[in-house]
């Protein structure tokens, strides 16, 4: 197994034992990275400080991605603790319930705003504030997760959809912007998978059974299938930025 020990990791998007960025989290501290993971609420705090208790002395944090207080509280702690910090994973994406049933054509200009603040701003905000800390070694890497419904259109995924366009082009320029100071940024479009933030999409067992019938291996995916493409990028694709990587059991590249 890779030894990464000494190496250091900034994972937002933990909600539950379920979520994508946890099965990453898991991976990547699997090989000794020492972990900083935030959560949204109080609520979750507790989930989150109950799983981080199988880590190696874990940094858990606050982090509201639409504060710009909070991500930059979170780097201060993380200069502080760990003085560098190598990976970043973004695993964060919301909008509101309304969103994400009926008509695309009826999204509200609010649920549009937040939408794309927290899916893809927050990408941003956050790459910004790993930066100096990944510069000072030399190297970094930054993962943030899409899905296919910024390319095709997935009923009631609508503005999510466009906010994974946005992240998606997002994760191209700042790959631009942060190239030659060699840190890296990618993404992985997942295949679904049955999360906390995938329950709010109406009907979203039916693409779950559209991806079993259609896609070239004929089944789902799942979050430690994610975790290894992730872990891919992240450690060792030192060639690789800008890039979207599929990871959906090949239901993309069918044409029906
Ligand atoms: P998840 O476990 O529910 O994770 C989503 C995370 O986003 C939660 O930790 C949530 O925290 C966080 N979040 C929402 N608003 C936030 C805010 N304002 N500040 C900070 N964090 C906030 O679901 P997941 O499926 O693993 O999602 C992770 C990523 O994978 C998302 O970008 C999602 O779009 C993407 N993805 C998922 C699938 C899928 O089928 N599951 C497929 C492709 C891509 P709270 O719960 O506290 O709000």
């Amino acid at each position: 197994m890779t030894d990464l020990s000494g190496r250091h990791g900034l994972v937002v998007g933990v909600a539950n034992k379920r979520s994508i960025a946890w099965a990453i989290a898991q991976r990547l501290a699997g090989c000794g990275v020492r972990l900083a993971l935030t959560y949204a609420d109080e609520r979750l705090g507790e989930n989150v400080r109950a799983l981080a208790a199988s880590l190696d002395a874990p940094l858990i944090l606050p982090c509201d991605v639409t504060s710009d207080d909070q991500v930059r509280a979170v780097y201060g702690e993380i200069g502080e603790a760990f003085g560098s910090l190598d990976y970043l994973v973004h695993a964060v994406a919301f909008a509101p319930r309304a969103e994400l049933t009926g008509r695309f054509l009826d999204t509200s200009r609010d649920g549009f705003r937040i939408a794309l603040d927290v899916s893809v701003y927050s990408l941003i905000a956050l790459a910004r504030g790993a930066a100096p800390l990944m510069r000072g070694q030399g190297a970094g890497s930054v993962l943030t997760l899409t899905y296919l419904g910024a390319r095709r259109v997935f009923p009631n995924y609508n503005v999510m959809g466009v906010a994974k366009a946005g992240l998606e082009a997002t994760v191209r320029y700042l790959a631009a912007d942060l190239g030659p100071e060699n840190i890296r940024v990618n993404a992985i479009s997942a295949g679904p998978i049955r999360t906390l933030a995938s329950a709010g999409i109406s009907g979203f067992s039916d693409i779950l059974q559209v991806y079993r019938d259609r896609a070239a291996l004929k089944r789902n995916v799942d979050a430690g299938e994610v975790a290894e493409a992730a872990f891919f990028l992240l450690t060792s694709a030192t060639a690789i930025t800008g890039e979207c990587l599929a990871v959906d059991a090949g239901y993309n590249i069918m044409g029906m």
